[in-house]
């Protein structure tokens, strides 16, 4: 596809500079040939009297070769600039558009992946959904009780693949987000975000240590307040039980640093490079079927934080813990 779009898009090149090349030089040809021509048509008129004079005649005939001549070597010159001019620009053109087409093709063929990722994590949690009712309707002596169970168990399948699609559309959406840019303290964004993850940290019994500090970003709200839930969710989701998450800002040339520090289960080191890719999820978390999750979070965090000219660091230690440094631009109110 892209080879043939590539040979298009060379072809376009090849011939707008033909015509512009081959337009100038029947221009140039032309007036050539014409000042020729009056020249000679001169030369014709001021010897008219001398015409049977053997010598004008013999004059006559080498201007009119010398002229023939001339042209020819014209029409040679321009001939070869014309090859010269189609063979750079086919050449050239090749190339560029190969460099125009590439990052369309990246785009592509990240949007393929994107879609396969996706439909392969789709079609998991739809087999064994549809598996689960099937075994359970060919059963003829599933009992109320059982059926409410397996209902139970069919209603989580459902609100994971609910929460899967969610954050699939979000990954979609993250750049269409940049329109709704304004200032916000910051102290109101982790606020709001604290307030989203309180009921999972409470059902842990995790207390969230935060210290207010007056610091504004330019962003997104929803965009930001949805960046420091992802965090809080994983420092509370990998955690034990009546553990502590803390949140430190600080400012550092120009710039907020907002630690996000957990004593969990920590991040193995071999998995920190790929953990914020798509769909990639840690060993530990993957083993643990208790932990929910499809590795999309912290892909969409990442995406968040390129929209907001952000960075995120982490230090872990596999069960010490773990800290993700934050790093946004500091606005003024
Ligand atoms: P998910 O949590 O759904 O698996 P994420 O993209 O949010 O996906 O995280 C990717 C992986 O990074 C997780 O599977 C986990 O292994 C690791 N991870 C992220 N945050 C933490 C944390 N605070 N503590 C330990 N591991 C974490």
């Amino acid at each position: 596809m892209f080879q043939s779009a590539r040979l298009k898009l060379t072809l376009w090149y090849v011939v707008i500079s033909m015509i512009i090349s081959a337009f100038f030089s029947l221009s140039f040809f032309s007036v050539t040939h014409n000042e020729l021509d009056r020249g000679l048509h001169r030369f014709e008129r001021r010897f008219a009297p001398y015409a049977l004079d053997p010598e004008v005649e013999e004059r006559l005939v080498f201007n009119r070769n010398e002229i023939e001549r001339v042209e020819n070597q014209i029409k040679i010159f321009l001939f070869s600039i014309n090859l010269a001019i189609f063979g750079i620009t086919a050449l050239g053109g090749y190339f560029l558009s190969g460099r125009v087409l590439k990052p369309i093709k990246e785009i592509v063929e990240e949007q393929k992946r994107f879609i396969s990722d996706a439909s392969h994590e789709l079609r998991t949690p739809l087999t064994s959904l549809k598996t689960g009712i099937e075994v359970n309707l060919r059963d003829k002596n599933l009992n109320l009780s059982e059926a409410k169970k397996v209902l139970k168990s069919n209603l989580s399948d459902v609100n994971n693949l609910k929460n899967l699609s969610d954050s699939l559309l979000t990954l979609s959406q993250i750049a269409n987000s940049y329109n709704n840019f304004h200032i916000y303290n910051l102290k109101e964004i982790i606020g709001s975000s604290i307030e989203k993850i309180y009921l999972l940290a409470k059902a842990k019994n995790i207390k969230i240590i935060n210290i207010p500090t007056n610091y504004y970003v330019f962003g997104n709200k929803d965009r930001l307040i949805q960046l420091f839930v992802i965090f809080f969710d994983n420092a509370i989701k990998y955690s034990r039980k009546n553990d502590k998450v803390a949140v430190k800002s600080r400012i550092q040339n120009h710039k907020i640093y907002i630690d996000i520090i957990d004593k969990g289960i920590g991040i193995e080191e071999r998995d920190l490079p790929f953990i914020f890719d798509r769909f990639y999820r840690g060993d530990k978390s993957r083993s643990r079927s208790s932990i929910d999750g499809y590795g999309l979070g912290l892909s969409i965090a990442k995406q968040i934080l390129v929209e907001h000219k952000g960075l995120v660091l982490v230090k872990s230690k596999p069960n010490l813990g773990t800290t993700f440094t934050i790093i946004l631009p500091l606005s003024h109110n």
